[in-house]
C-alpha cells in the first residue's frame, strides 16, 4: 500500500499540508506533523500536498 511519508528532518511545520488535507496530516500535539494512519489514503490530496509542502519533504512509501 501507498504511504505519504514526511521526512520530520526537513519539515518546517508550516502546516500547509494539514490545512490542505486535514483528514490525511495533523499536528502532534509534542509539535511535529504526523500522518494520520488509515487503511488508504486519498492520493489526489496527497499529492497537493506533495506539491504545495516548501520543504519538499512529503513522499510515497511502498509498505
Ligand atoms: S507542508 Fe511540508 S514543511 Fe509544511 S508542515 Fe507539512 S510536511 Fe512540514
Amino acid at each position: 500500500m501507498k504511504t505519504p511519508t514526511i521526512d520530520l528532518s526537513e519539515c518546517t511545520s508550516c502546516e500547509a499540508c494539514t490545512t490542505a488535507c486535514p483528514h490525511i496530516f495533523r499536528m502532534h500535539g509534542a509539535g511535529y506533523v504526523e500522518v494520520i494512519d488509515q487503511p488508504g489514503y486519498d492520493e489526489a490530496c496527497v499529492n497537493l500536498a506533495i506539491r504545495t509542502c516548501p520543504a519538499a519533504c512529503i513522499s510515497w512509501t511502498e509498505v
